[in-house]
């Protein structure tokens, strides 16, 4: 029988179990939490993983609700659900580890011999390297920002970034960013599991307050995944077209205060176009953030009178 960590993959059935991943400092076990669904017939595996960003909770709820909520029966092959990869980080609601101050999606392939964030991602990329043919990585814009509903792939020209391509285009979404390796995204997990030859996309939905239509939107991109790969019953939504960003500038506040968004995210931005200010305690706007292109994609912004301090992620502005 196959087993990933403590969980039997059974067919037919649903299972939970976990993968240990170290320790805290009183000698705790860090557990991964795991759910498997495998069908009776053959298919492929895909690994569903959230909260590799602590505070981007949303996805982590909805791979929980989408295995309560699959018919196992018609199910091919197997779903392997990790709510939270990236348990101290969830524990501080941060989208940082507390334990290192590490992003844990920036450091891919990881280190076993660095600090937590570094091993951890070097765990997952062995585990899931070995036991997946697909991965799908859900985010959002944690509880500081939010974003629309939009898919991620890794540009390149292997075969993994080509099913990869594809897997995206039949998610539900119009809006693709083929990331580039150049920019702010390297390091990511999805990065390394498609240089490993598997597929893997990164979906985006909403923030914190998480929503029923967010929890809608991942759901509903999973099972358009999963009926693009013919493991669960009817057809995966295809368009005729898809617009896609090729060009990302990740903008972080330079002074503390609140943030005052200006425009909301899905607004398409000229170069200079206001994204928002920071307004400082006395009222008074220190700071402007404007978009960095013509025919810019708002892809994040903060919330409302977000918090900021030198160095927070504030907005994300893409562009073809
Ligand atoms: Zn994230």
């Amino acid at each position: 029988m196959r087993k990933i960590g403590t969980a039997s993959l059974i067919p037919g059935e649903k299972t939970t179990g976990y993968l240990t991943v170290g320790s805290e400092t009183d000698g705790t076990p860090i557990k991964l939490s795991l759910l498997t669904a495998s069908g009776k017939e053959e298919g492929p595996t895909v690994w569903l993983i959230g909260c590799v960003h602590g505070d981007e909770y949303g996805g982590a709820a909805s791979i929980i609700q989408f295995i309560k909520e699959l018919d196992v029966q018609e199910l091919k092959g197997t779903i392997v659900g990790l709510p939270v990869a990236n348990p101290p980080s969830f524990k501080a609601w941060s989208r940082i580890s507390p334990l290192d101050g590490v992003n844990l999606n920036r450091v891919f392939p990881g280190d076993p011999k660095g600090t937590f964030s570094l091993r951890l991602a070097h765990t997952l990329l062995e585990t899931v390297s070995e036991t997946a043919d697909y991965v799908i990585d859900l985010h959002s814009g944690g509880i500081a920002l939010h974003v629309p509903f939009f898919v991620i792939y890794k540009d390149g020209d292997s075969d993994a970034v080509n099913k990869s391509r594809w897997l995206a285009e039949r998610m539900g979404t119009e809006i693709i960013w083929q990331a580039a390796g150049n920019d702010a995204t390297q390091g990511t997990g999805t990065d390394y599991y498609t240089m490993h030859g598997i597929p893997s996309v990164t979906v985006e939905v909403g923030g914190g307050t998480v929503t029923k239509e967010h929890e809608k939107l991942f759901k509903a991109s999973i099972h358009h995944a999963l009926q693009a790969l013919e493991m669960v019953p009817g057809q995966a939504p295809l368009q005729d077209s898809y617009t896609v960003y090729k060009k990302a500038e990740f903008m972080f506040a330079g002074e503390g205060g609140l943030f005052v968004p200006a425009c909301e995210v899905g607004t398409i931005l000229a170069k200079g176009d206001l994204i928002g200010s920071i307004m400082n305690l006395y009222g008074e706007v220190t700071e402007e953030i404007r978009s960095p292109f013509d025919h810019g994609f708002l892809a994040a912004t903060g919330n409302l009178y977000w918090p900021t301090e030198p160095g927070r992620l504030i907005a994300e502005v893409y562009t073809s």
